[in-house]
């Protein structure tokens, strides 16, 4: 038996999965190349750089982006992550999962 999340379900999850995930790089030291002061040195040089997620210095983390700009690779990180959960809980506790009515197919 192969179990089918519900795609939007997983979506919405995997996006607070995301923002929890930025919140605790945050903790860490991390921020966004988007947000990193050491960008502004290299903002006015032309050419710009290549890639809007290259990073700037040790603490730029280039998945520190909102879940929807993320590429789809990226995003597998917090799917496959949620789907885990699901499953475990599905399998520890079948009756918490059913009654959440997480409109979960069955194949
Ligand atoms: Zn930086």
């Amino acid at each position: 038996m192969s179990i089918q999340f519900n795609q939007d379900l997983i979506e919405k999850l995997s996006s607070k999965v995301h923002d929890a995930w930025w919140e605790e790089k945050k903790k860490q030291g991390f921020h966004s190349p988007a947000d990193c002061k050491k960008n502004v040195l290299i903002q006015f040089v032309d050419p710009p750089p290549a890639a809007f997620r290259t990073k700037h210095c040790d603490k730029c983390h280039t998945d520190m982006y909102p879940y929807d700009e993320l590429p789809e690779n990226v995003k597998d990180y917090d799917r496959v992550t949620v789907k885990t959960v699901l499953g475990a809980l599905l399998e520890v506790k079948p009756e918490l999962v059913k009654s959440l009515n997480l409109e979960i197919e069955y194949e």
